[in-house]
């Protein structure tokens, strides 16, 4: 397929562009490059740098079987300092990318949402069918972008999934994660073995959880490009498919942290610090629908294994 990759060079959008590349599909990938990096952008793929809303319509007019987007502003404190930027940067933009899509009939969108659409959960693991209740604008850009793509799959034919991504992590082996602002626990974990921070706060040990400490589903990046393969594969016209895409076992920070001095053998300092805003306790992915409906099962989901990823990849860098 020639597929139109949008945030291709950002963390999750190069691997999975660099997954496609792989499998023979001819990639085209559009980033404005204001969080990503040029030399994320797979060999093979074609880039072209414009920002989302204002290109889409230009690249989608050459002829596209399907678009990936992952394109998006996704730090949850950002949102909450500076809604506009993910009401514009996010919404506005998808709204335009998805008027590129009607224009041009093209017939196929896979669309990185979140589990941030579901907010404090009532009930955990969490299935699909669970409320949408964000609790801060980045969840809800997203949950407004689902809700756009549900309207327009209805209305124009277009053949569409959104994948509900729980904690991403590790790497592939030539791309990872890179952020200038980095607020993900293990790339900073990471961060103190390689030397370049003192130690790692714990936002706190007093959640009702087995160690105190907060527990995440964490997703191998080249399992999440797997289920973007497959959702364009099982794709049907007129119909907005949505998935979790979580591994269904939760680690605590403690567990991270451990793990992370067992495949790294530096000691890494822990300073329990106060809760952060806005985390809920436990966020573990219901997956059966990806499992039932994509074929889709995670394989990368050893935690050590998880975390060497992310280590070799971050060493690699350094
Ligand atoms: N966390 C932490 N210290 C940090 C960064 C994160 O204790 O410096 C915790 C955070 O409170 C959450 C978990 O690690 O419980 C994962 O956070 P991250 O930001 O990686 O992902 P999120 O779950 O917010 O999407």
């Amino acid at each position: 397929m020639k597929l139109l990759v949008t945030g291709g060079a950002g963390y999750v959008g190069s691997v999975c562009a660099a997954h496609l590349v792989e499998t023979g599909h001819e990639v085209v990938v559009l980033d404005d490059l204001s969080t990503g990096h040029r030399d994320a952008v797979p060999p093979g793929a074609r880039f072209v740098e414009g920002e989302l809303g204002a290109a889409a319509g230009d690249v989608l007019a050459e002829g596209f079987d399907g678009v990936l987007h992952f394109a998006a502003r996704s730090l949850v404190g950002e949102s909450v300092q500076r809604p506009e930027l993910y009401w514009h940067g996010n919404v506005v933009a998808s709204f335009r990318l998805l008027e590129a899509i009607r224009a041009h009939s093209t017939p196929r969108l896979v669309f990185s949402s979140t589990a941030a659409t579901y907010g404090e959960p009532e009930q955990v693991p969490i299935p699909e069918t669970a409320p949408t209740r964000p609790t801060n604008p980045y969840g809800a850009s997203k949950l407004a972008i689902d809700h756009m793509i549900s309207s327009y799959t209805a209305a124009h034919a277009l053949a569409a999934t959104s994948l509900r991504y729980f904690n991403v992590a590790g790497a592939h082996e030539a791309f990872g994660e890179r952020h200038a602002v980095e607020t993900h626990l293990i790339p900073l974990v990471l961060q103190v073995a390689l030397g370049t921070r003192e130690s790692i706060s714990v936002f706190g040990d007093d959640w009702p959880t087995p160690d105190g400490t907060c527990v995440r589903d964490y997703i191998h990046v080249d399992d999440l490009a797997d289920a973007h393969l497959l959702a364009l594969q099982y794709a049907v016209a007129g119909e907005h498919s949505i998935y979790n895409l979580g591994s269904g076992q939760g680690f605590s920070v403690r567990e991270v942290i451990e793990a992370c001095r067992a495949v790294t053998g530096h000691p890494i300092p822990a300073v329990t610090a106060p809760r952060r805003a806005g985390d809920p306790a436990v966020l573990v992915a219901a997956g059966d629908r990806a499992a039932e409906r994509l074929g889709w099962k995670p394989s990368r989901t050893d935690l050590e294994r998880i975390v060497g990823d992310a280590w070799a990849f971050a060493h690699k860098r350094a």
